[in-house]
């Protein structure tokens, strides 16, 4: 039987904290998750705690929460203490886990490459264009255990997509979804970085690629499987293939959200991925210019040709907050919520630059964007969260119509 969340908290609620008492009726237990195999909880640290009391507390949750998976006769694969102060900032994490390893540089598993086809194309690619050719959606299948994938692009790099995808990520699971985060920018992966994988290898457990298990959500990039100083040149059908190898060899387990950073622009990836899977939706990101605005509305028709739902628009460097909380705007501010109007497609919400959020993009901390406390960092936090939930609003409205998720009536 998988674990769950509050098994995790009952098997908890026995173990003494740095103070003695136990950690969930005191209160230190702050959050469990748990993705299948993989385990997290966030606790919070006693004032005047040691390294060496926080480490030993972090061997008897775990000792806790292994007792818990052998009477499940479950696996556990890792399971992460991340331990925060009274302001919510992360002082000090304790990460667990074995499993058999695969050096950096080595092939993933093989998968049945793709044919191509006529003209180069991998055999399948089917024509978008004309509105009576079956949108690749129509034939794209569903991925095992996941419930919603969503897709980020932009219509040209350095817009802020990836940022966005990541945030959303660990958004949603700190919202208490399980979530997997895809970096499918196979042309620029920069998930290696903003999740600070550095020192962790790509592991292969029983011809599966095993994801990162990191900040709260399990992740895959093709930035740990092949060496990224080289300039990474893919032709269409080797697209293809990475992008299919990447999604369907990756042990994903069961996810509420896979979010999907696509490569800029509107090539292969996209495509492909239209193809493979049913998407929940695509959000595309966009910065306030006008030039941004035109690259993203060709993303945004892109998307609805392919037959994906767009979700809606998100402003990113929606102004510059300073650290004194003073509002610059330096690329200007509302085009993109323009630009969703004329489109008809729901406007998510708009993101400031403020000099953290690109600090912990830099380092791989991006739970901290969720526990900024100065100015720039609070308007940040409400931000980010704002555009969560109004993602959330659009992928219930989104599965409604699609079927996926239908409303029901209580009546007593
Ligand atoms: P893309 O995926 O569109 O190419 P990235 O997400 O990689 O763009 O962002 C490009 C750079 O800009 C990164 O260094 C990132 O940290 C920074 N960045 C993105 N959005 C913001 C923001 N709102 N505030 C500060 N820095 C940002």
């Amino acid at each position: 039987m998988p674990l769950t969340k509050d098994a995790m908290r009952d098997a908890l609620a026995s173990v003494p904290g740095t103070d003695g008492a136990s950690i969930v009726s005191s209160g230190a237990l702050l959050w469990t998750t748990v993705c299948d195999t993989y385990a997290s909880i966030k606790i919070e640290a006693g004032a005047g705690a040691s390294k060496q009391d926080l480490e030993a507390l972090s061997q008897r949750s775990r000792a806790a929460i292994e007792h818990l998976a052998q009477q499940n006769n479950t696996r556990l694969d890792s399971f992460i203490v991340e331990y925060v102060d009274h302001a919510g900032k992360v002082v000090h994490t304790s990460r667990f886990g074995a499993m058999t390893s695969v050096p950096a540089g080595t092939t993933p598993p093989q998968a049945a490459s793709p044919k191509p086809g006529p003209g180069g194309a991998p055999a399948g690619h089917t024509p978008i264009g004309g509105l009576k050719q079956p949108t690749p959606q129509q034939n794209a299948g569903a991925l095992p255990n996941v419930r919603h994938v969503i897709a980020v692009g932009a219509g040209k790099g350095g817009v802020g997509k990836s940022t966005v995808a990541l945030n959303i990520a660990v958004g949603l699971a700190r919202r208490g979804h399980s979530v997997g985060l895809l970096d499918g920018d196979i042309y620029g992966p920069s998930m290696p970085t903003m999740l600070n994988l550095a020192g962790l290898d790509a592991v292969v457990h029983q011809g599966m690629l095993q994801p990162f298990f990191t900040h709260g959500i399990k992740a895959m990039t093709i930035g740990k499987l092949v060496d990224t100083d080289k300039p990474l040149i893919w032709r269409g059908p080797m697209a293809h293939g990475a992008f299919k190898q990447l999604t369907e060899q990756t042990e994903w387990g069961e996810l509420d959200y896979l979010i999907i950073d696509l490569p800029p622009g509107t090539g292969d990836v996209s495509l492909t991925m239209a193809q493979m899977l049913q998407l929940t939706g695509a959000v595309v990101v966009c910065t306030p210019q006008k030039v941004a605005q035109d690259d993203a509305v060709r993303a945004a028709k892109m998307f609805q040709q392919l037959g994906i739902t767009v979700l809606g628009v998100v402003e990113n460097m929606s102004g510059f907050i300073a650290d004194d909380g003073k509002h610059y705007d330096i690329f200007g501010r509302g085009g993109a919520e323009q630009m969703a109007q004329r489109l008809n497609v729901p406007f998510l919400g708009a993101l400031p630059i403020t000099m953290s959020l690109r600090a912990n993009s830099d380092s791989g901390n991006p739970t901290a964007n969720f526990a900024g406390t100065d100015a720039p960092g609070t308007r940040l936090r409400d931000a980010l969260e704002a555009m969560l939930t109004n993602l959330e609003g659009q992928v219930a409205l989104a599965s409604m119509s699609s079927g996926k998720q239908r409303p029901t009536l209580s009546i007593s």
